[in-house]
């Protein structure tokens, strides 16, 4: 045996006593598993018959007390350590690019408590988001993180790349609605945030976590708080014409505090690929869905003002038929078959900006894209929302 075999080995076998020889793994096939999440860089060198970066070893702990240990083994032999919690990143930040201990969180799953006075949960952070919704809409509560991976990512890689969702304009992103923490330093000090809705004083110094993508610490639970199920849900499209007209109305609806739980306006150019491709509607110009939740009575009022609006910028009315089908399909955007993928390259990218420079900043990048890259016929096409 080489010395670094010996080395592998005694890494390997401390890992062992620590989760149990049943949840460590130096399979070829399961290195190949975790490495790549889905983001376009590994897709591509997997398409290209290039080589992925993998980890040396893939571990399953049950515990903070076990990740602590993992994190002291890792330390004494100084080799890197990355979290996975469903692998559902687009930003490539679960993929263990130095190799080392790939870390999967997901039995890491349970619900310790739902507080239905106080409208909270507290859970695991390897529970897979939609497992933790449909056990709090047994309560008739939601966890308003409604992301289009929920059926595969967990409560965990939701908070640590501060995930959005469907319905964040209204209800906030996941880092809105994270209460408390566990978290288990990269010393392996294990650290509970305080469980209280609000600070009143000093900096939230605990929320250098969240964003952090596990390189503070690996988050092990978290308290979230939660929303009644609404009563309604008010769903309608709008047309505009022209991008500028859209944006104008987008933006007085929310200035106005008119509240929607979705506000979404397809450009031109998604309106008439994406849109007919999913929803198999053809039209000609921006398409904007918008909801309203709620009590109906409010949710009714509140459509009704942000209707006017839209009509007041030249919108047209879709109807609700439209938008609701906007609800059913919202995730079919982005599965097979409907979803982009090879041969096409595409990359998502966010992009934040103040209502001032929003259609600017569009314009700027669209011809970035489609100018600078000619030969290659590149095409950019965006949404507004949240
Ligand atoms: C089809 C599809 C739709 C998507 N839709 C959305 C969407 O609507 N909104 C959205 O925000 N994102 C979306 N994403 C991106 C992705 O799913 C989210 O970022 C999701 O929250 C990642 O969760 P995960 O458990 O899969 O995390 P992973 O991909 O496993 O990890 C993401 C990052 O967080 C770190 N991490 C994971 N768990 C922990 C932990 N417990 N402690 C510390 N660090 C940790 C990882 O190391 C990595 O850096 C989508 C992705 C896909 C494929």
């Amino acid at each position: 045996m080489t010395q670094n075999l010996f080395l592998s080995e005694m890494i390997r076998s401390e890992l062992a006593e620590v989760v149990g020889e049943d949840f460590i793994s130096v399979a070829e096939s399961d290195k190949l598993v975790y490495s790549t999440d889905w983001s376009w860089m590994p897709q591509m060198w997997l398409d290209r018959g290039k080589p992925l970066a993998t980890p040396d070893y893939i571990v399953y702990p049950a515990s903070p007390a076990e990740i602590s240990e993992i994190l002291e083994i890792a330390n004494k032999y100084r080799i890197p350590v990355v979290p996975w919690g469903g692998g559902s990143g687009t930003q490539g930040g679960a993929l263990p690019i130095f190799g080392g201990i790939l870390l999967d969180l997901k039995r890491l799953d349970k619900i310790i408590e739902i507080d239905e006075k106080s409208l909270t949960v507290r859970a695991q952070a390897g529970i897979i988001i939609s497992q933790l919704e449909w056990a709090v809409n047994e309560k008739g509560l939601m966890l308003p993180h409604y992301a289009a991976s929920s059926n595969c990512a967990t409560l965990g890689g939701a908070l640590a790349p501060r995930g959005t969702g469907t319905i964040s304009t209204k209800y906030g992103k996941a880092e809105d609605m994270v209460l408390n923490m566990e978290v288990v330093l990269p010393t392996g000090e294990i650290i509970h945030t305080p469980l209280v809705p609000q600070h009143a004083s000093g900096p939230d110094w605990w929320r250098i976590f969240l964003g952090a993508e596990g390189t503070f610490g690996i988050i092990t639970e978290a308290t979230m708080q939660l929303d009644l199920l609404p009563e309604s849900r008010l769903l309608r499209a709008i047309l505009f014409e022209n991008l500028s007209d859209a944006l104008e109305a987008g933006r007085q609806i929310m200035t106005r505090r008119l509240n929607p739980f979705v506000i979404r306006l397809y450009d031109p150019e998604s309106t008439r690929s994406r849109i007919k491709k999913i929803l198999g509607y053809e039209y000609e110009g921006a398409y904007m869905v918008m909801g309203f939740d709620g009590d109906p009575e409010i949710a009714a009022l509140e459509e009704s003002k942000a209707f006017e609006i839209c009509e007041k910028m030249g919108g047209r009315d879709l109807g609700r038929e439209p938008g609701e089908s906007w609800w059913q399909h919202r995730y079919d955007f982005y599965y097979p078959p409907k979803n982009l993928k090879l041969p096409w390259m595409y990359g998502t990218t966010e992009t934040i900006t103040t209502y001032d420079k929003i259609e600017k900043l569009y314009w700027a990048v669209k011809n970035a894209v489609e100018g600078g890259f000619k030969e290659w016929d590149v095409q950019f096409i965006g949404h507004f929302s949240h």
